[in-house]
């Protein structure tokens, strides 16, 4: 049976058709048009009504405005890994995702509302506290993405609202170490196996007074444990190494990962265990390689 698809001409029609119908948006497509096929050539079914929503031109658009920087949820990861205003780690995830015509495709939106475990925006976003804001026909609501996504292809989102924005905020002080890693099969179009964003911050001392680390692939949802990020702030980093093993032994205790668990836990001790040595061997500000 094919459903209605709608294509609304701007928000308020798409908001109006979301809040009547339920129909579920299409952004890229690059996720629900791949679930949905039924072969080469033929036009995928969906069991519900759909609404494309990539013509929008008001969910498109980066920009930076009261001391956080707003990503549009329209936003493709083209968009995203050739934008001066976002975090490293963001442009580096987005850079990494499938190949340059899935990357003109693919949205932010999508990957955040599909909410794969293994989605690869959701770690570095989360990493950096970010919010969604999510709109109805009757209003807007804010709240953390890490509260947004729920579990594995799980989300608060209500039937009658759409993803806005993605909203994320400048940390106090800058960050001097930058870091994003993802492991898959090849280098273009694999999903990933593991995934780490790391920001760290010292002062003029040396001491600490940042830390964030998120994974993703690693369990139902992306791995961030403030805990572990208060054992590294106030160490200074020539007292990193000593510490090493129990941070290393606190972050492991936080990971659930479903397949290949000794793999995914080993490698991810093995990530965070090669940033926070290299954090102590190399100038301030660096992004680690
Ligand atoms: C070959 C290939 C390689 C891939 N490689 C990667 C990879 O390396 N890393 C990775 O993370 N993913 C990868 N993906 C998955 C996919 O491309 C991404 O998740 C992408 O960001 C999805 O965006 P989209 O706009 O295409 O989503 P769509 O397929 O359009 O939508 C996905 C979901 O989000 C919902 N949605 C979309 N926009 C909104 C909105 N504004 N409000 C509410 N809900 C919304 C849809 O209803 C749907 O449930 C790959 C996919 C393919 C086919």
């Amino acid at each position: 049976m094919v459903e209605t698809c709608y294509i609304p001409k701007d928000l308020a029609e798409a908001l109006r058709i979301r809040k009547e119908t339920g129909a579920r948006p299409i952004a890229g497509g690059t996720d629900l048009m791949v679930v949905h096929r039924r072969g080469t050539g033929i036009v995928p079914t969906f069991p519900w009504p759909v609404m494309i929503v990539t013509q929008l031109d008001e969910l498109k658009g980066i920009f930076a405005e009261d001391g956080q920087v707003s990503i549009l949820s329209g936003s493709t990861c083209h968009e995203l890994e050739s934008s001066e205003l976002l975090p490293y780690q963001v442009r580096k995830a987005a850079s990494l995702m499938g190949a340059q015509s899935l990357r003109n495709l693919a949205t932010i939106g999508g990957n955040v509302c599909n909410a794969s475990p293994k989605g690869d925006l959701p770690v570095p976003l989360i990493m950096l506290d970010a919010k969604v804001e999510l709109v109805s026909a009757t209003g807007s609501r804010q709240m953390l993405l890490d509260e947004f996504i729920t579990g594995p292809k799980k989300t608060a989102l209500q039937d009658d609202e759409l993803l806005y924005r993605i909203i994320i905020p400048t940390p106090k002080q800058p960050f001097c170490y930058l870091w994003y890693r993802k492991i898959g099969t090849r280098r273009a179009n694999a999903i990933s196996k593991l995934s780490m964003s790391a920001a760290l911050t010292v002062d003029e001392k040396g001491n600490i007074i940042d830390f964030r680390c998120a994974n993703g692939a690693s369990g139902p949802k992306v791995a961030r444990s403030r805990k572990v990020e208060e054992m590294v702030i106030g160490t200074h980093v020539d007292e990193l190494e000593a510490k090493l093993e129990s941070i290393l032994d606190a972050y492991d205790s936080i990971l659930s990962p479903h397949a290949m668990p000794q793999y995914r836990r080993s490698s991810t001790r093995r990530m965070l265990a090669y940033f926070l040595t290299e954090v102590s061997k190399m100038p301030d500000r660096t992004i680690i390689e």
